[in-house]
């Protein structure tokens, strides 16, 4: 079986983990060439697709109760994103989420009063966001390029979240995004980040981290060089640290996460520095960047 960096094409690929958190098959490699980590061997797209409609998180959606749940834990990072790229949109603007999955940020953004679309290619979440949310969600595959054709140069912004990590072909999938994207529009990209700290200081959380959903890996370094060579400029990057000081210390103690507390209000000031900290050196646990079409190329 051959394997090939999935950015640079090169051979030149190391391996550094054995096994990942839910595959025996799946073991995780950097290449040499470029720096780029991922798993190999990648999936094909029938058999993502397999892995996608077995996703236990889908087939909840017609259980009210879950979705509540769903909805409420969600909306942390639906109010974060609005808070953090609400300077970088208007209500003239067309904008579109991709791979929008149930729809709460293009609902929020909705009742905000912005115009805006999702992408998502799982029936059920599709259903969920335009039936039950009353959103505008289309069936388009990034990685099929005659869905696109109706949409050129259509948004002013479009956001991806937690998205590019699942892709098995980046570059062709950043470079038809680029074909929907207005000539002067923006691209917020937001991914988890390699140079996450608990990487280094725990062994258990590192075993975890790994997953078979995710084939790329990226830090802002990795992910600078594939949006250049994509055909993007003007590149930056912001860092959010989405998991707070009881998850780190329990990964630490434990060996597991533990996700559904909140730091008491008395020690507020360290998590206040911890997440600070991390952002400064660029070793929190998310990656937002923000990025043009590069109109030299
Ligand atoms: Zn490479």
């Amino acid at each position: 079986m051959s394997l090939n960096c999935i950015i640079c094409n090169s051979e030149n690929m190391v391996k550094i983990q054995d096994r990942l958190r839910d595959s025996n098959i799946h073991k995780v490699f950097i290449c040499n060439n470029c720096g780029q980590v991922q798993i190999n061997p990648i999936p094909t797209i029938d058999e993502d697709k397999k892995y996608y409609s077995n996703d236990s998180q889908a087939k909840a959606v017609f259980n009210e109760v879950n979705m509540d749940i769903m909805k409420a834990k969600s909306s942390i990072d639906v109010k974060r994103r609005y808070r953090m790229f609400k300077d970088k949109i208007n209500k003239d603007m067309k904008l579109l989420e991709i791979g929008c999955g149930y729809g709460f940020f293009v609902e929020y953004l909705k009742n905000e009063g912005y115009d805006i679309d999702g992408f998502e290619i799982s029936n059920v979440r599709r259903e969920y966001g335009t039936k039950t949310l009353g959103c505008k969600i289309y069936d388009i595959n990034l990685l099929s390029e005659d869905s696109l054709n109706f949409h050129k140069e259509e948004y002013d912004v479009i956001f991806m979240f937690h998205v590019l990590e699942h892709i098995s072909e980046p570059e062709k999938f950043l470079r038809n995004v680029k074909k929907i994207l207005k000539k002067e529009g923006t691209l917020i990209i937001e991914v988890p980040n390699l140079d996450d700290h608990m990487l280094e200081r725990s062994e258990k959380y590192r075993d975890f981290y790994f997953q078979r959903a995710h084939i790329t890996y990226f830090d802002n370094k990795t992910l600078a060089r594939l949006l250049s060579k994509s055909g993007y400029s003007d590149i930056e990057f912001e860092g959010v640290q989405r998991y707070n000081l009881y998850n780190a210390l329990n990964w630490l103690n434990k060996g597991q996460p533990i996700l559904e507390y909140s730091v008491p209000r008395e020690i507020d000031w360290i998590e206040k520095y911890y997440t600070a900290k991390l952002i400064k050196d660029m070793e929190c646990d998310t990656l937002v960047a923000y990025c043009k079409i590069n109109r030299e190329e």
